[in-house]
């Protein structure tokens, strides 16, 4: 069995600034300041909010973030349903889904900064989540390597194995994917799409390298599915 564990934001999809907006206004009206220069792109979504009230000089606590993210998820819905965002799927992304689902022996399972209820919000836009039945989300960790862990004890929840590492790839946009990957000694695949520049991703020294995820036989031949008769 393969297990895909693919991240959202700039792997499967871009979101035209929606989630940035969403949480800069989220934490504008539950704190009335404005969201630091934070950097994002491949943090956890936790750790962002941790960072932030860091730099406000604001204790976090469970409510403090039960309401940021409160705040956080009613924007972006607002955000993802206006007509003008520019959110978009990264190429190739709707083919590969389609084409890995044909598949019995891989699971297509999410390793995403996002937490569990905005990563769905993003995936049912564009209707895709119906392909995403298990998942380790921001919820699970703040640190994004510690992801895999409770993504495997959760996989073993459900199907009652652990996945074997050496068939489980992590698939991301940025050099942190590929740290996670690294970190728990299972394949990484980064792929050109999102917020890191070629140069920035093979230097994080990714197993495998592409683009952009445009050419789904070559993606298959390399996690090493056999390609399926009616595709
Ligand atoms: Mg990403």
């Amino acid at each position: 069995m393969k297990v895909l564990l693919f991240d959202i934001d700039g792997t499967i999809l871009l979101t035209g600034g929606a989630g940035k907006r969403s949480m800069e206004d989220a934490f504008l009206s539950v704190y009335n300041r404005p969201l630091s220069d934070v950097p994002m792109a491949g943090r956890t979504d936790s750790q962002i909010f941790r960072h932030i009230l860091r730099h406000h000089d604001i204790q976090w606590s469970i409510s403090e973030e039960k309401k940021f993210k409160q705040a956080y998820f009613d924007r972006l819905e607002l955000a993802l349903s206006g007509i003008a965002h520019g959110a978009r799927l990264c190429p190739g992304i709707h083919t590969l889904l389609t084409t890995l689902d044909r598949h019995d022996d891989c699971t297509i399972g999410l390793l995403t900064g996002n937490w569990k209820i905005s990563a769905y919000m993003k995936l049912k836009y564009f209707n895709i989540d119906h392909y995403f039945n298990i998942g380790s989300f921001a919820d699970d960790n703040e640190d994004r390597n510690l992801l895999l862990p409770a993504f495997m004890r959760r996989f073993n929840g459900l199907y009652g194995y652990m996945p074997l590492k050496d068939e489980s790839f992590i698939i991301g946009d940025t050099p942190r994917d590929v740290e996670a990957a690294l970190y728990n000694n299972v394949i990484s695949i980064a792929v050109a799409s999102g917020f890191a520049s070629k140069q920035e991703l093979l230097q994080s020294n990714p197993q495998y390298f592409f683009d952009d995820l445009e050419d789904t036989d070559a993606f298959i031949k390399t996690i090493g599915l056999t390609p399926c008769k009616t595709s």
